[in-house]
């Protein structure tokens, strides 16, 4: 008998898992329906081109190589054959090694790399790096869920927190080291403080064990060419594009503009309801966020509902420019990856990406250019902007003007500006994250329902790949 499974959300975590259903289900076995709410693939990976062909992210703009969900990833591409739009960044490359962290005091600095940081005191340190290992090696391990500014604390010290792990944080979540739980962070870490009693001492002896994952050959070659990140010649959309034409080659029937609007169980079945119009499912696979399927859960499942509101999200603000000059930024740092800025500094802006560092080929092709992307906004959009239904996208692209001046001196008008405001973009792995996943997990067992997508256990696109690979895996 033929099972039908739906799938909620056209982003890269419901296409893939589509296309997974979908290629390893055997054939006449399944029936594969997708529902996505708007009127395009990809969520929050959308890449806008201009017509003088230069790229730009208003979300994800890069992928990590390293990682066991990295190695999902490309094992996708290669499935899909994207194999040869791949654009990598080598390690070797200026815009890999050089990441800067931005200080009203110090300006941009260059964030430590190399030994010479362990001897010698460089800004925005008030003591060389050595000090730092040497007590790492000794810190006691923690207990419970702890915020990643008190593991990091305990391990390293203030300031290293402050100036190394916040901005990090600021950068992935759009959000505060105070707020984030390690253990829903940076589930690794936590890990190798547990089993080695260092991070240090971890990483070095972590490096001595194999890691068993199968390696595609993409990821070989990632490997050998020593990648830092990668994305696609015509941008990051490129992969939902292909994801939406190879799933409706094997049959996945794709309902675009068409939400799910409720989601309820019955003797083992789903019912997916969009508008007037309800379907019969023998399992569902929610990839949208934990906040929209809390709305469409309804009656009996108010306390999964409540679990999965208690998930919040943020708003980020994403200003695109380019500027018809090569060397619109300071030499010192024109082909670094970009700055951050910490929370304990103030700024209206989270940190800027220097695009044009990273993947050149990306900028326009009628003479010299540099884009660059500001990232505002996140846990403190709020605050800063006000509500992010009543700000104005011009407002944002001003302010964005106004502290790159005050923070790298750029004062000329750019050629071209594209701002977007992602209502709700990005999960917050708040403390207690994990103790969440628990209850929500222990509800949505007995069900037929399985849950994956950027709400529960990793926010980048190599987590969500990796996610709906497994969730679909187990219905298979
Ligand atoms: C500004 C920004 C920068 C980022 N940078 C990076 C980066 O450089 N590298 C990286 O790895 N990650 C990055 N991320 C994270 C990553 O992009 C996201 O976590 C990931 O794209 C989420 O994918 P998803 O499919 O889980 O969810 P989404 O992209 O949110 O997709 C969900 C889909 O569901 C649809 N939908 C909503 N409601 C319904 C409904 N009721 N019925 C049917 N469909 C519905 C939506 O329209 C959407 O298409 C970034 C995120 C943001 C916001």
């Amino acid at each position: 008998m033929t099972r039908r499974i739906a799938v909620l959300g056209g982003g890269i975590s419901g296409l893939t898992a589509a296309w997974n259903l979908a290629s390893r289900g055997s054939a006449g076995a399944l029936e594969v329906v997708l529902y996505e709410a708007s009127s395009r693939v990809g969520g929050w990976m959308k890449t806008h081109t201009t017509s003088q062909g230069a790229v730009f992210e208003c979300g994800p703009r890069s992928l990590r190589v390293t990682g066991h969900s990295a190695k999902t990833t490309m094992k996708l591409v290669s499935a899909i054959g994207l194999e040869n739009e791949v654009l990598p960044v080598r390690s070797s490359s200026k815009a890999a090694q050089k990441r800067l962290i931005y200080t009203n005091r110090t300006g941009p600095v260059q964030l430590p790399s190399g030994p010479s940081w362990l001897f010698r005191t460089k800004p925005p340190f008030s003591k060389p790096l050595l000090g730092v290992v040497l007590r790492e090696l000794m810190a006691k391990a923690g207990t419970g869920d702890e915020s990643v500014f008190d593991f990091f604390s305990r391990r390293v010290g203030d300031e290293v927190t402050q100036y190394l792990v916040d901005p990090l944080c600021r950068g992935v979540y759009a959000s505060s080291a105070k707020t984030l739980s390690v253990r829903s962070c940076f589930p690794q870490l936590v890990e190798l403080e547990s089993k080695y009693g260092s991070l240090v001492k971890g990483m070095l002896l972590d490096r001595l064990n194999k890691d068993a994952t199968e390696v595609s050959a993409l990821s070989q070659r990632a490997k050998d060419e020593r990648w830092s990140v990668y994305t696609f010649r015509s941008g990051l959309q490129t992969l939902p594009d292909t994801l939406l034409t190879k799933i409706k080659e094997r049959g996945v029937t794709v309902k675009m503009d068409q939400p799910c609007t409720e989601l309820t169980f019955k003797d083992g079945k789903a019912m997916v309801k969009s508008g007037a119009e309800m379907e019969v499912f023998d399992n569902v696979v929610s990839t949208v966020s934990a906040k929209v399927l809390s709305q469409l859960l309804c009656g009996e499942q108010s306390q999964l509902s409540d679990d999965l509101s208690s998930i919040p999200c943020v708003t980020v603000g994403v200003v695109g420019l380019e500027y018809r000059a090569g060397d619109i930024l300071p030499q010192d740092y024109r082909e670094a990856f970009g700055y951050l800025v910490p929370s304990s500094e103030s700024s209206r802006i989270l940190g800027v990406v220097f695009d044009s560092a990273s993947f050149p080929s990306q900028d326009r092709k009628d003479g010299p250019s540099t884009r660059l992307t500001v990232m505002m906004g996140g846990e403190w959009f709020d605050g800063l902007f006000g509500d992010p239904g009543s700000v104005r996208e011009d407002t944002l692209s001003q302010i964005a003007l106004e502290e790159l001046n005050r923070q790298i001196g750029i004062s000329a008008p750019p050629s071209f500006i594209s701002t977007a405001i992602l209502r709700d973009s990005i999960a917050q792995y708040a403390v207690g994250h994990s103790a969440k996943l628990d209850s929500i997990s222990q509800r949505v067992s007995g069900l037929p329902l399985s849950l994956c997508g950027a709400s529960y256990r990793g926010v980048s696109v190599n987590d969500c790949v990796h996610y709906a690979v497994e969730a679909t895996n187990k219905i298979l």
